[in-house]
């Protein structure tokens, strides 16, 4: 058993730490002697998931991190082959150098290969590139039936699919197999639009998408009247010359402890919104560091902690597009009629790329995603909220960004839920899954590996 330490939490700390964590060599063990009690594992990568899907407060998480050997790289075809335990960070170290640059990337580069792959996360250039999942080669499994299986989309299929965005409930992800893209330089050539209310956001976004690899849009939660939703559209390619070997250094701040309450407040996402936003990024086109396009937010190290001791809650929504310029109107409203303002505002437009996982959360449309400090029933309530919009728009919410939803919003995000609960190995479970799926009349462990 690894000493539990506030190292194992998810990132919106709203739940309480992980108390039982084991190594990687003893879970594998159990798996392997056929020793694993139903519900009692799952695999904890680097914790950057908001929610409760990568907690399994019943059991015992499985420490990922320390499995990160690199197996493979082939610098002619950028096939990198690894643990599922390295972080995209040391992808991009290894791969910048040769020209290459992971095809898809999430707002913090400090996840693992497995929580990339669990989540079938996505990045700011969907619309060409689709998920990540969509680069995944091969991964190899680990099933408490005490046998490793080796995936793809032409052996055990099934499990491929139903592994990419499967949350950690087929077993336990060892390796990966990935497509890195070719980049000229790791740099963007960017452009900032400033839009000044969503219905032009709306008409700049398809073309915008059409000409650069990336796209983002920026909300200014904080304006409103005439100014509501006003904000900048961030776009980019790569640039044909700039860096080719990752940025290593530190952070530049830090949040070295946790204020006991939040400082989040709104005096201070003005201040916040006016400087990051509203005045530094300018319009016109400039070169940006990968790191300050990519992943603004680890600029400041536990940045959560901001927060204060009860936490944060993330709410990402996806609508179809013929709804969306009713539906995310409708969310931002919701979110300044509740006097709840967002710290960070941001909407994207997915493309229609599908993934070959069974269940994933991107889907062609637009994707809202609002941060809201911890303020218990009110905040529940607005969740619940911006779920009845999300939800009667016909589109989903996100599972891993969630820690409350109700298994009727779940189950009307993903009805494909069942087919995934089908895959599941008995021996792994996780606090989202046991509180929608479990909810829902998910089948009992012991028929999972029955149906396979
Ligand atoms: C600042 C910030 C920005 C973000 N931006 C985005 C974004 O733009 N797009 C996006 O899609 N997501 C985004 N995320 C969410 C994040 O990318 C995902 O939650 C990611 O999956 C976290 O990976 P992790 O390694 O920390 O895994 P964890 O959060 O620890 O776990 C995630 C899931 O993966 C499973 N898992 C982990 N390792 C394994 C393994 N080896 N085998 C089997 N299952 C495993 C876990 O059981 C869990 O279900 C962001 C998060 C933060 C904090």
């Amino acid at each position: 058993m690894v000493k539990p330490s506030a190292d194992y939490q998810s990132f919106g700390r709203t739940q309480p730490p992980a108390r039982q964590v084991a190594a990687f060599d003893e879970a594998h063990k159990a798996l392997a002697d056929g020793l694993a009690s139903p519900g009692s594992l799952l695999a904890y990568g680097n914790g950057r998931s908001y929610g409760d899907s990568c907690h399994n407060s019943a059991g015992t998480i499985i420490d990922m991190r320390p499995r990160k050997r690199v197996i493979a790289f082939d610098v002619e075809t950028g096939r990198l082959e690894a643990e599922a335990g390295l972080m995209l960070s040391e992808v991009i170290r290894l791969a910048a150098p040769h020209g290459y640059f992971p095809a898809v990337v999430p707002g913090t580069q400090f996840v693992t290969l497995g929580g990339a792959v669990a989540n079938d996360v996505h990045g700011k250039n969907h619309h060409r590139r689709g998920s990540f999942g969509c680069h995944v080669e091969s991964l190899t499994l680990q099933r408490s039936d005490g046998r490793t299986y080796a995936c793809s989309p032409t052996e055990n299929a099934g499990l491929y699919s139903a592994t990419l965005g499967g949350m950690g409930l087929t077993g336990i992800i060892l390796t990966v197999a990935l497509r890195l893209m070719r980049v000229p330089s790791l740099d963007v050539a960017e452009t900032v639009q400033p839009f000044r209310n969503l219905a032009e956001y709306f008409d700049l976004a398809e073309a915008t998408d059409r000409d650069n690899e990336y796209a983002v849009a920026w909300i200014d939660q904080l304006a409103s009247g005439r100014n509501a939703g006003r904000g900048l559209l961030l776009a980019g390619n790569h640039a044909p010359h700039g860096a080719r070997a990752a940025d290593l250094r530190p952070a530049r701040l830090s949040v070295p402890f946790q204020p006991p309450v939040t400082v989040l407040n709104r005096p201070f996402l003005k201040l916040f919104n006016r400087a990051y936003n509203w005045r530094r990024r300018r319009a016109g086109d400039s070169i940006a560091g990968y790191r300050g396009f990519f992943f603004p937010l680890d600029g400041v190290g536990n940045w959560n902690r901001l927060y204060g001791p009860n936490g944060l809650y993330q709410h990402q929504s996806v609508v179809p597009e013929a709804a969306a310029r009713q539906a995310v109107p409708e969310l931002l409203a919701a979110a300044r009629r509740a006097g709840q303002g967002s710290f960070l505002t941001v909407l994207k437009r997915f493309g229609a790329q599908r993934s070959p996982a069974l269940m994933s959360f991107p889907r062609p449309g637009y994707t809202l995603t609002l941060d809201f400090p911890n303020h218990g029933a009110r905040t529940l309530a607005l969740l619940d909220e911006l779920d009845r919009i999300t939800v009667g728009a016909g589109g989903g919410v996100n599972p891993y960004k969630d820690a409350r939803m109700s298994a009727a919003t779940f189950a009307a995000s993903f009805p494909e839920w069942q087919r995934l609960e089908a895959m599941r190995d008995p021996a792994f479970m996780s606090d989202f899954w046991a509180r929608t799926a479990g909810r829902l009349g998910g089948r009992s462990g012991a028929t999972a590996q029955a149906a396979e």
